[in-house]
């Protein structure tokens, strides 16, 4: 470990806060550290490993794929890229998908798409992009400028111009913004995960719609975290029975590979031509492999027992010593409590737990098929700590 952790300090940009744990390997939502220690864990590397560690039946998919065809580049076609597109639209009724490695990549692209429909329909002049106070999009400079928290910005200014905040929840705030800017789409995340696990109002979120139907704009939904069964439907807007024009995916797309994913609906199938936009590494044969063989198995029986192991913790936390309120969806939550967060997830941890933060909240977005049995232990554990 301190080996591992020197040469990371010497070696690798420090960017990162890291915990004081070296992991080694694991199986489902079992990690082992380099001590053989055990840990339960309910971060799935931040709602990436949507069936835990090493998981069979994905490890088989990709590895048979690697062992046929890592990479092409885009000028050739591919099978898994297209089953996986055939997938995607097929689940949720838009039509066309644009892959891409990252969730800011898949932002990036939503942002392009949005602005060259708006150049076409409404004139160029209409490029601005409403997105929300507290939103998180992405750490490229435009998806930094999308997102509405003045933390991130500080440093990097200058910012590509187009990006205005609204209130989230506040639908008059919204107008007005809309109203005083000549705008191409409003992007939101549907439960804002970084920001704190924050989830809209359905009014809200209606009214979203239909401020964008009457100004002519597109709806960009950011499902890079909510996405992929993660909040108990295959994706967030499904839960608000809306139609979004444009929907980002990553995170849990590839169950633990990098792949980007930007969705159109009918209204934008055609926006991009040849040459709008690319990528190198975008539709790897191997990431789409893992990504189909993690589509196929998000049925209605997994998506149920989502929901189940949800109202599991949201039961047996809200009555929990120390617990102030819990939000969020499916198995994306926000415990809000009483005790100062880094030293709790530390507790957690070292009684082996994996928990992370988001703002002063805990923060669970365990595997998505975590053992219920797993899942009842860990919590207890979060219980005993909280009530220290
Ligand atoms: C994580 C996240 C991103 C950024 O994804 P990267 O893969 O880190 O680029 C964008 N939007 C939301 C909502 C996210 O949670």
């Amino acid at each position: 470990m301190n080996n591992i952790k020197q040469l990371d300090s010497e070696y690798v940009a420090n960017t990162y806060n890291r915990f004081d744990l070296c992991l080694t390997h694991g199986k489902g939502s079992i990690v082992y550290d380099e001590n053989g220690k055990e840990y339960i864990d309910l971060g799935a590397g931040i709602a990436v490993n949507t069936f835990g560690f090493a998981d069979k039946v994905w490890q088989e998919a990709i590895c048979n794929q690697a062992a046929k065809l890592q990479h092409t580049s885009n000028l050739y076609y591919t099978e898994p890229c297209v089953t996986l597109a055939k997938m995607l639209c097929e689940s949720t009724g838009m039509k066309k998908v644009f892959f891409s490695n990252s969730g800011a990549e898949a932002n990036e692209c939503a942002i392009k798409a949005a602005r060259k429909w708006a150049h076409t329909e409404k004139g160029s002049e209409y490029s601005t992009i409403v997105t929300l106070k507290n939103s998180f999009h992405g750490r490229t400079i435009a998806t930094l400028a999308a997102t509405g928290q003045d933390g991130f910005h500080s440093e990097f200014y200058p910012f590509p111009e187009g990006f205005v905040y609204a209130t989230a929840n506040d639908i008059e705030n919204l107008q007005k913004t809309v109203a005083d800017n000549k705008c191409a789409a409003i992007m939101i995340e549907l439960v804002q995960g970084e920001g704190g696990v924050l989830t809209l109002t359905t009014d809200f979120v209606k009214a979203v719609f239909e401020i964008a139907k009457d100004n002519n704009l597109l709806v960009i939904i950011d499902e890079v975290q909510t996405g992929n069964g993660r909040t108990g439907a295959l994706y967030a807007f499904m839960n608000f029975g809306v139609t979004p024009d444009i929907v980002t995916t990553a995170k849990g797309l590839a169950g633990g590979l990098p792949l980007g994913a930007t969705i159109f609906s009918e209204k934008v199938q055609n926006t991009f031509t040849p040459t709008s936009h690319g990528s190198t590494f975008g539709g790897n044969p191997v990431c789409c492999a893992g990504a189909v063989s993690i589509l196929e198995r998000l049925d209605e029986d997994l998506l149920s027992e989502v929901k189940k192991k949800s109202d599991y913790i949201i039961k047996e936390l809200t009555s929990a010593v120390g617990v102030v309120s819990i939000s969020g969806m499916g198995l994306m939550l926000g415990i809000e409590i009483e005790k100062p967060i880094k030293e709790t997830i530390a507790e957690c941890m070292s009684r082996g737990v994996l928990v992370l933060s988001a703002k002063n909240k805990l923060r669970l977005l365990p595997a998505l098929n975590i053992p219920f049995e797993q899942l009842q232990k860990a919590v207890n554990i979060i219980e005993e700590v909280l009530a220290l």
